[in-house]
């Protein structure tokens, strides 16, 4: 079996959010699909583990945010890499509340869509959501939708492991970085490259610190990795 064929599936990147009397959450997810139009309908694949099917699970609602291509790293990171058990996600985030009292993303959204649970499938580490959809609209008519793709591929994006489309990566090519020059390291969580030449100002780095002089306790400024999830990135 030629688990690849699973990567010329096409998906897009959103921001689903769920809740009720504060206690809300959202998470990314790539597992958003229209399922009938009539009644208009729509389906999500949420983990078990995830605070936001917890929330589902309670407020038997949740709306969706089609992020734009734009999207910076930064915000995908606090949706798609932390735990809304540990952060409140919509800290610095521009929010909405709907109609059904679901708060919704509208920083970098093109658009979102509000539904109420009709149905569930139990997918063994993830449940399918189905959900009768109240209320959508368009929040930006000129800004591209994120394909899966173009996270991958452009912005260098990682699927967490909680994600139905994770895959465990081959290692990378060995490292041949040349001495003088000081090397990349990308982070095997969340794909935050480390450029020595930038340095993290959101870290108080300074341009010019090399990745093995970085304090011990330095962590991934996208997703809050430890150093020990880099490696290096080869020369090119
Ligand atoms: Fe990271």
């Amino acid at each position: 079996m030629n688990k690849g064929a699973f990567y010329k599936l096409s998906y897009g990147l959103y921001v689903v959010t769920a809740g009720e009397e504060g206690k809300f959450n959202g998470q990314i997810a790539n597992t958003v699909f229209q399922v009938t139009s009539e009644p208009p309908t729509v389906a999500v694949s949420i983990n078990k583990q995830n605070y936001t099917h917890e929330c589902i699970q309670s407020s038997r609602r949740f709306a969706v945010s089609i992020l734009e291509e734009a999207t910076p790293m930064t915000m995908i990171g606090r949706f798609g890499f932390k735990c809304g058990r540990d952060i409140n996600k919509f800290d610095g985030i521009q929010v909405r509340t709907g109609k059904t009292g679901v708060p919704i993303v509208t920083s970098h959204s093109v658009a979102f869509i509000e539904a109420e649970v009709t149905g569930q499938m139990d997918c063994g580490t993830h449940t399918i959501f189905l959900g009768k959809v109240v209320e959508c609209d368009i929040l930006d008519a000129t800004a591209e939708p994120m394909t899966y793709a173009y996270y991958h591929k452009v912005k260098g994006g990682k699927s967490p492991k909680n994600a139905p489309t994770y895959q465990k990566e081959a290692p990378s090519a060995e490292p041949s970085a040349s001495p003088e020059k000081a090397s990349r390291y990308t982070c095997t969580v969340c794909g935050y490259i480390y450029d020595p030449e930038k340095g993290d100002p959101d870290g108080k780095i300074k341009p010019g610190t090399r990745f093995e002089d970085l304090p011990a306790d330095w962590v991934c400024p996208v997703c809050g990795a430890g150093k020990d999830k880099f490696e290096i990135v080869s020369a090119q």
